[in-house]
């Protein structure tokens, strides 16, 4: 498996006040599988997504990615291994709006290390794969919504990561330009990327091989998607 979570727990302290975020939280995700994670606002979705994408840390339990236990990485060690396992995906797209799509999409190569003239050709490989290849000069703001998604993807896909997490990654669009993102994600799976979706629209998340509800910082219910049944 590729991620490997065990009686996770976080709580957050505001002032005098104990939130308790997530609780007891178990799961695991095979490599190549895909997986949505649906709950109410408030539930415990983001602080969960921040743990995956090893931004933020649990007060309690284990997360393994990759075969590795993340509890034991320092910061930098954690920083390595976020740029060589994750793709991230953003509601909001979370571009540059200085730069170019290309340019956005170098920017994970740069923190990688890879020389310039091969972070060009990989960038323009990524938008060529996403269906941007006309696009790679145009700064966000030329660019439409579902346009600007899948700059995002090619950004998260460029270093080639096992996981793929996307927070609402049709949040911002309407339904055409959904589909065209799910399209994308469901050609990454057949790939072998491993996705791990959250989303509060049932319809996305049937996209899915496999369903998690969580609720009230627990998970609630497990269930396969329909149309993968
Ligand atoms: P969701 O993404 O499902 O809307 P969140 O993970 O954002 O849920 O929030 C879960 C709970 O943790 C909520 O009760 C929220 O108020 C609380 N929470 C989230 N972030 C913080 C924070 N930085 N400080 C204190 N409480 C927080």
């Amino acid at each position: 498996m590729i991620i490997n979570v065990k009686n996770l727990y976080k709580n957050y302290h505001t002032g005098d006040i104990l939130v308790p975020a997530l609780k007891d939280i178990s799961f695991s995700v095979e490599k190549g599988e895909y997986l949505a994670i649906m709950g109410p606002s408030g539930s415990g979705k983001s602080t969960l997504m921040n743990i995956l994408g090893l931004l933020d840390r649990p007060t309690s339990g284990e997360y393994e990615l990759a075969g590795q236990n993340t509890l034991l990485l320092n910061d930098k060690q954690l920083a390595h291994l976020r740029n060589k396992q994750l793709g991230f995906v953003f509601q909001r797209f979370h571009l540059l709006p200085g730069d170019t799509a290309l340019h956005n999409v170098m920017l994970p190569l740069t923190y990688a290390g890879i020389p310039a003239k091969q972070r060009k050709e990989m960038a323009a490989e990524a938008l060529e794969k996403v269906g941007l290849s006309d696009r790679m000069d145009f700064k966000p703001h030329q660019l439409s919504g579902g346009q600007s998604q899948r700059v995002a993807i090619a950004r998260a896909i460029v270093t080639g990561p096992d996981v793929l997490l996307a927070d609402e990654p049709t949040g911002s669009l309407d339904s055409e330009n959904g589909e065209q993102i799910m399209e994308l994600f469901q050609m990454l799976n057949d790939e072998g990327v491993s996705i791990v979706m959250i989303t509060h629209e049932k319809r996305i998340a049937n996209h899915a091989g496999r369903l998690l509800y969580i609720h009230d910082g627990r998970i609630s219910q497990s269930e396969r998607s329909v149309e993968d049944a």
